[in-house]
């Protein structure tokens, strides 16, 4: 296929090699990171998205979404699909889906789950909101830049579906970082805890995966002085995302509300920023 890609960043531009390297035509356009030399250098986002059968998006937040699906719009034709993988709020996800109607452009939110290391592996999951047509369309797509691809619903949904798993990602991972340092003020040793837990009720992939306590289970970010994986600050993006999805859909999460309570005061006030989301184990190791 011909393809546009626009936003080259941590996700995006492995993503986008990942289909030039496997035959697609992917012509590139990021206002700050490099272009992979697989792909082609587009000038302008008119020139990546222009006579393309698909054009992805990989941007920061909401906010650039609304920002480039304008212009992404006046440059395609009716049979293109746009397809926007980056995690934005639901509401913007839905605006820019009913403006690609009005135009008879399928719109597709797929967000994704499984980082860098899965965007460069091939092994991403993504959570669709599209039609039937347009899901099946672009399904090889999916298949290439990741492991599974499972169709959520209509436009949005991918998106609920994300902030959704990121709400208990958070909350698992602060419950696990706490449960550390319990366990320290209990004379547990951590590795005694990492055993029984990672194979009792308490396992998530917070624990077993992902642990946060160095020198404890697999090799992750607590085993290179926290340097991302998965950022605190995204992870607050994501949090900060749930809470919106929940106050507009009247849902009461709690913990989710003190997860994102927690994480705002790790990444605003205590250093946090920049540094991965298993970092927030400092928080309860120096209290
Ligand atoms: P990033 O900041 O590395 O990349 C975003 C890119 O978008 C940047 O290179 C930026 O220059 C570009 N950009 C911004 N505005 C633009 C514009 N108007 N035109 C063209 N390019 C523009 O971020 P990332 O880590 O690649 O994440 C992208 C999205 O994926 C985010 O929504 C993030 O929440 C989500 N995500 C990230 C991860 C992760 O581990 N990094 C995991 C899952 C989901």
């Amino acid at each position: 296929m011909n393809i546009g890609f626009i936003g080259l960043g941590n996700m995006g531009a492995p993503m986008a090699q990942n289909m030039a390297n496997n035959g697609h035509t992917v012509s590139g356009f990021d206002i700050v990171a490099s272009c992979p030399n697989e792909l082609r250098q587009a000038v302008s986002i008119t020139d990546a998205a222009s006579g393309k059968d698909v054009v992805f998006t990989m941007l920061p937040d909401g906010k650039a979404l609304r920002e480039v699906a304008p212009t992404v719009l006046n440059a395609v034709a009716s049979k293109t699909v746009f397809v926007d993988c980056s995690t934005v709020d639901i509401d913007s996800a839905k605006q820019v889906a009913t403006a690609a109607n009005k135009q008879q452009v399928e719109f597709v939110d797929a967000p994704v789950s499984g980082g860098v290391v899965g965007a460069e592996n091939g092994t991403l999951t993504f959570m669709v909101g599209s039609s039937n047509t347009a899901f099946n369309q672009i399904k090889p797509l999916f298949d290439i830049m990741g492991g599974r691809a499972v169709h959520c619903g209509v436009a949005g949904a991918g998106q609920a579906a994300k902030i959704c798993n990121n709400m208990i990602l958070g909350a698992t991972m602060i419950v696990s970082c706490e449960a550390f340092a319990l366990a320290d003020k209990l004379g547990l040793d951590r590795q005694k805890m990492f055993d029984v837990v990672s194979t009792s009720s308490g396992y998530s992939w917070s624990m077993n995966v992902y642990c946060p306590a160095t020198g404890v289970g697999p090799e992750t970010p607590a085993d290179n002085s926290y340097k991302p994986g998965f950022a605190a600050d995204l992870m607050l993006k994501d949090l900060r995302l749930a809470q919106l999805a929940a106050e507009s859909a009247r849902a009461e999460t709690p913990i989710g509300k003190k997860a994102t309570q927690l994480y705002q005061e790790f990444v605003e006030k205590e250093l946090g920023s920049g540094l991965d989301f298993s970092a927030i184990i400092q928080k309860f190791e120096q209290r």
